[in-house]
């Protein structure tokens, strides 16, 4: 949470001082990381400290401490990127400092924050905003750690951050998600449910807007950089990703339900988004619709203490839940090549409903599987569930729906 504060200018300059001279530590301390190999903030700290703390006499001590770990988070930020071969300099480039400060170097109170600086405490006294009641009511409290950045005009922007411990409690049932390319299905009291994301159909169509846009182009050209940017399709993404991991977690914590997932691994499986020959394009469609799903439904869930169960993908959708027999699927089956008939039993299913109650009996749950629903082969796809508040309530309101038609 980011509070702005417009200081006197006698704590500006003193901010301004440890600003500096932080930033000559973190430089110290990245070429450290460099030219040593290593991004870990405990052999950075122990290589340079000492120098250091030769150099900086008067700075307060931990600010060399906070300043490693900035250099350690940078480094391994930048080693991800070269990864990706998305870094475009040879070293992370220090541009602008937000200061970082452990518990030593400031202390919170509602009246006044103050920050530990070369001349001796300052205190800025910011207005609080409105969230920053809402979290501060409540169970969650402020973190050690906290930033401060310095503006135009004697302003201090300060990043607090708020934390809250929560233990995961004893499920009582499960919910399990199946993540696919253009949908997550998840089972909520027996009911397979499909909920429209259409991730691969959004990334495609922005890869041929991109193309579009850059064909004949330089990237690096200004009106073809501002194109770009307004595309926003990774905030379009986030946002749908943040909204179906809220109602899912939503929707498990209610139930004291544990949410199982697929263990699905950061890079692509070969038999995933095959039909896609572009290599990045794969990648992209993976991540967003599979990894990064994923992540967001941990994340979340790791907020609100719901337990998260990660069990083997393989085979998932193949294996008949009730049988035990396999499922084939023809290419060709026209209008529902998702939906197959098992072997033995001869039923049909809907190919992300196996995968549904397959993950269900991977983590343990040994309930009866029903035989031969409709909704085993057709289950219910919703679209409209963006603005929804809860799954229950989309469901429900789907059922009217079609008890109308
Ligand atoms: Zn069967």
């Amino acid at each position: 949470m980011k509070l702005r504060v417009r200081v006197d200018y006698s704590t500006y300059s003193a901010l301004k001082e440890v600003e500096e001279e932080y930033r000559e530590v973190l430089e110290e301390a990245i070429n450290y990381g460099l030219s040593n190999e290593t991004t870990s903030f405990t052999r950075i700290k122990a290589g340079i400290y000492k120098s250091e703390r030769e150099k900086h006499k008067d700075l307060p001590s931990h600010f060399i401490y906070t300043a490693c770990e900035d250099a350690s988070e940078r480094l391994d930020s930048f080693q991800k990127l070269k990864k990706r071969g998305r870094a475009y300099t040879e070293k992370p480039s220090v541009r602008r400092v937000t200061v970082h400060l452990d518990d030593h170097l400031w202390k919170f109170s509602l009246d006044t924050i103050s920050i530990s600086t070369k001349k001796g405490r300052v205190l800025i006294s910011p207005t609080f905003p409105k969230i920053f009641w809402r979290y501060y009511n409540t169970e969650w409290r402020i973190a050690s750690e906290a930033r401060f950045r310095l503006m135009k005009g004697n302003v201090v922007e300060f990043f607090i951050v708020f934390k809250r411990d929560v233990k995961p409690y004893e499920p009582k049932g499960f919910i399990p998600v199946d993540l696919n390319e253009n949908s997550v299905s998840v089972l909520v009291d027996g009911k397979p449910t499909l909920l429209e994301t259409n991730t691969k159909r959004i990334t495609l169509g922005y890869e041929y807007r991109r193309k579009t846009i850059i064909t004949g182009r330089s990237t690096k050209d200004r009106e073809v950089r501002g194109k770009l940017k307004r595309l926003r399709e990774r905030d379009k993404k986030v946002d749908v990703r943040r909204k179906l991991a809220k109602l899912i977690v939503k929707e498990a914590f209610e139930s004291r339900s544990a949410i199982v997932l697929e263990d699905l691994p950061g890079r692509t499986p070969e038999h995933m988004v095959k039909d896609i020959k572009d290599k990045q394009l794969r990648l992209r469609i993976y991540r967003s619709a599979f990894s990064s799903m994923k992540n967001a439904i941990i994340e979340k869930a790791r907020e609100f203490g719901v337990p998260v169960l990660l069990v083997n993908p393989s085979h998932t959708s193949t294996v008949c839940p009730v049988h035990g027999a396999k499922i084939v699927y023809q290419p060709d089956r026209g209008d529902a090549p998702r939906v197959g008939v098992c072997e033995k039993g001869k039923e049909r299913w809907h190919r992300d409903v196996v995968a549904l109650y397959n993950l269900k009996k991977r983590a343990g749950d040994v309930s009866p599987v029903p035989l031969g629903s409709k909704e085993s082969h057709d289950p219910p796809t919703l679209s409209g569930w963006l603005r929804a508040k809860s799954l229950h309530s989309i469901m429900n309101e789907h059922k009217m729906i079609e008890m109308k038609v």
